[in-house]
């Protein structure tokens, strides 16, 4: 549901959806339209249809169990690089990395200003970046990306950079490159 749609306004009907669809079981073996109604009004309908067929295929094919491992998810319906590594870290606690626009510009300006995060090629490398930066254990892996992720959306925003009050100051680059380049002018 938070596929490019904002918590604000997602909540009411995620806590809806869980209501009616309280397990995968359950979502499965409902009839699509129904699933479709519990979505109405939610837009990207493309995420209930793909979302129907994951917990089929789950029920069908895993067991009933959503697997932990990124690889596995990314081979579901619907779920891409950053939803794979965000159940693997946030449910699972896997060691599991994830890149999504906050996550892109903060690893851009900390460990390489030149990247441009909309550039495919770049995003790859900020992957690369995200995955080389994880901690070895997933229940730690899970509170640093929780970390980069409010970093973004709260201290390093796209709009306004709090780089005085930033805990990672001392090492990005981005911010050594601007104090040297002040220096310099003096
Ligand atoms: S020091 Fe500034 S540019 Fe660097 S991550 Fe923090 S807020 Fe962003």
């Amino acid at each position: 549901m938070l596929q490019q749609t904002q918590v604000s306004r997602v909540i009411d009907y995620y806590h809806r959806f869980l209501t009616r669809f309280p397990s995968l079981a359950q979502l499965a073996e409902s009839p699509a339209g129904h699933v479709m109604e519990a979505w109405s009004g939610l837009g990207y309908y493309a995420r209930a249809r793909n979302l129907h067929v994951l917990a089929r295929t789950v029920i069908r094919d895993g067991g009933g169990v959503l697997p932990a491992d990124p690889l596995a998810l990314r081979a579901l319906p619907g779920v891409g690089a950053y939803t794979a590594g965000a159940v693997a870290s946030f449910a699972f606690e896997a060691r599991a990395g994830l890149v999504d626009t906050n996550v892109a510009r903060v690893l851009a300006r900390v460990f390489a200003p030149r990247l441009k995060p909309k550039q495919p090629r770049d995003l790859t490398q900020l992957w690369r970046i995200a995955e080389a930066v994880l901690p070895p254990r997933g229940n730690v892996a899970w509170t640093h990306n929780q970390a980069l992720m409010e970093l973004g959306a709260l201290v390093c925003t796209a709009r306004v950079r709090h780089c005085t009050r930033c805990p990672v100051r001392a090492l990005c680059r981005t911010r050594i490159a601007e104090l040297a380049a002040r220096d310099s002018a003096r």
